[in-house]
């Protein structure tokens, strides 16, 4: 896995796969992820004890949503998916980047921070292969995190 350095204006990140620079203020990305570090504090996680965060930059405004867990499991809904449907509920339809945190320890690997399957392709519904996908590293981590373009995240993704 290829990754190249990435700076913005307090931050390194690692660059992983094709993005395009849709998001013009690099402060956009930190403002993203500390929307999705705010709102992991809300996560309702009684169950796995894994909480978790995101904000989406849909159609120029921030949407966030924490995982929601349920005593049946099955009805539980993650983070990401919980702010992209707020954002799509109030009227947006582009996801301009998406950020996520599991509040990871420095040094945790990337597939224990990354979005689950489920969630890739919700993303994917209202992305496009560029879209850029911010993974915290973690607070005191070396760089902010990964920004990872979605078609790396799910190739040959299903679209109708
Ligand atoms: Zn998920």
């Amino acid at each position: 896995m290829a990754a190249s350095a990435f700076k913005t204006a307090n931050a390194t990140w690692h660059l992983i796969g094709e993005t395009s620079p849709s998001l013009e203020s690099s402060d956009q990305y930190e403002a993203l992820l500390e929307a999705a570090r705010l709102i992991r504090k809300n996560a309702y996680a009684p169950y796995s004890q894994f909480q978790v965060g995101a904000a989406v930059l849909m159609d120029g405004e921030i949407y966030s949503g924490c995982n929601v867990e349920n005593a049946s499991y099955g009805a539980t809904i993650c983070a990401e998916r919980s702010a992209i449907l707020s954002g799509v509920a109030n009227g947006a339809r582009a996801i301009d980047a998406l950020a996520l945190t599991t509040g990871p320890e420095p040094g945790t690997p990337l597939d224990q921070r990354s979005p689950c399957g489920v969630c890739r392709q919700v993303i994917s519904e209202f992305a496009e292969d560029h879209t850029p996908i911010l993974i915290d590293a973690g607070d005191g981590a070396a760089y902010a995190g990964e920004i990872v373009a979605l078609g790396h995240l799910l190739p040959w993704r299903f679209n109708l």
